[in-house]
């Protein structure tokens, strides 16, 4: 199998894998027990916190451990919400689901939720937040980069205007972080969701920033680990995996974007060379490093790639009862129906090689010749 498909999933790295193994095991104490091996779990669940907060430059205190990104991100939208009872939230239309859906959620409990619009290159104006701020806005939720076009999004500007307004800015940073350098100072965001999967971690763990001073309802009550802000007994082996996995971006994010920026280049231009009416969908310069979405116009991203089973590669259009549905993402750029169609998400990992990239450029310009014959 050629693996173009980095921002679904990541392999979890060996060095992830050997971190969590003990505490698959012989480690197994409740990190709440007041006995040496609950001490020893509660350490190493300390140890990854540190881990955690040294990747995104913010103090252990301010990391809440999750079950992933999808509980990060309705954690702080439910939380916020509940906290301060009614209000508006502003989001953006190419949100992941795991933010689209709470916040349609909320609307139905009577709380305004504005959706902005994107640029054709799918990013952000923040004079469009500004414009949708109010006296009655709570939140501020802008992904920092989107999952099917990588496109990053101007959180600087919006994390400045937030605090002029003095309204909490939460980003969904699950994409961004540990593809690129991310840092809670530079972003100015008082919230931000992580996902380990994404970055070679293992799935179902995550963390929530959350900035000193700030305060939301949670949304599991019980006992009081992660201070109260989400009960239940710790995951401690894949938070140490978390931690692990931290550990290693911080180490190899530099040199990994440029690696990974080279792949996904060579990539595009392997293609566009040989099929000159390729369109890149998303920003040209500010996006993911390893991400890379282009439409086959006139083509079926789907009859693509469904020819080529040996390539696991996402699309832009999902196919629902034999009629083929452009991504919401896509639509919110204001992509022609053509265009979206014809669309495939590529995106290159650690484990990516220069022969991966040709033969499945190789493979997909053959499948798209013999498709127009
Ligand atoms: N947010 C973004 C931007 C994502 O890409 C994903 C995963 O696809 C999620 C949130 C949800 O992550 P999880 O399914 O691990 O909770």
């Amino acid at each position: 199998m050629i693996y173009l498909d980095y921002n679904a999933t990541t392999p979890i790295a060996p060095e992830v894998a050997r971190a969590m193994q003990p505490y698959l095991r012989e480690e197994f104490g409740n990190p709440s027990s007041d006995y040496a091996a609950g001490r020893r779990a509660r350490e190493a669940v300390d140890q990854a916190r540190g881990q955690v907060a040294a990747l995104l430059g913010c103090r252990p205190g301010e990391i809440v451990f999750t079950g992933g990104a999808t509980e990060a991100n309705n954690t702080v939208l439910k939380g916020i919400a509940q906290s301060c009872g009614r209000g508006q939230i502003i989001t953006t239309a190419i949100e992941h689901p795991s933010v689209l859906a709470p916040c349609r959620f909320l609307q139905s409990l009577g709380l305004k939720v504005t959706f902005l619009p994107v640029d054709a290159s799918g990013r952000v104006d923040p004079g469009e937040v500004r414009r949708a701020l109010t006296a009655k806005t709570i939140l501020i939720s802008v992904m920092h980069a989107n999952n099917e076009t990588g496109a990053l999004q101007p959180l600087g500007e919006i994390g400045a205007l937030a605090r002029e307004a003095g309204v909490a800015f939460h980003t969904d940073a699950a994409q961004s972080v540990g593809k690129i350098p991310v840092s809670v100072e530079e972003i100015q965001v008082d919230f931000l969701t992580l996902a380990g999967h994404k970055f070679y971690g293992p799935k179902g763990v995550g963390a929530l920033y959350v900035r000193a001073g700030r305060t939301f309802s949670p949304l599991f009550h019980g006992a009081s680990q992660e201070g109260g802000r989400r009960a239940g007994t710790e995951n401690v082996p894949y938070i140490v995996a978390l931690g692990e996995a931290c550990r290693l971006a911080r180490e190899r994010v530099p040199e990994d974007a440029g690696r990974l920026k080279g792949l996904r280049d060579l990539l595009h231009d392997r293609l566009r060379s040989s099929f000159p009416e390729l369109v890149l969908n998303g920003p040209e310069k500010e996006r993911l490093p390893n991400t890379l979405n282009v439409s086959f116009p006139g083509y079926s991203g789907a009859a693509i790639l469904g020819g080529i089973p040996e390539l696991a590669a996402s699309l832009g259009a999902a196919c629902h009862a034999g009629e083929e549905e452009i991504s919401p993402v896509l639509a919110a750029m204001q992509i022609s129906r053509e265009v979206a169609r014809g669309a495939v998400r590529l995106s290159v990992g650690r484990p990516t090689t220069e022969a991966e990239v040709e033969r499945a450029t190789t493979l997909m310009l053959e499948r798209v010749r013999a498709l127009s014959r």
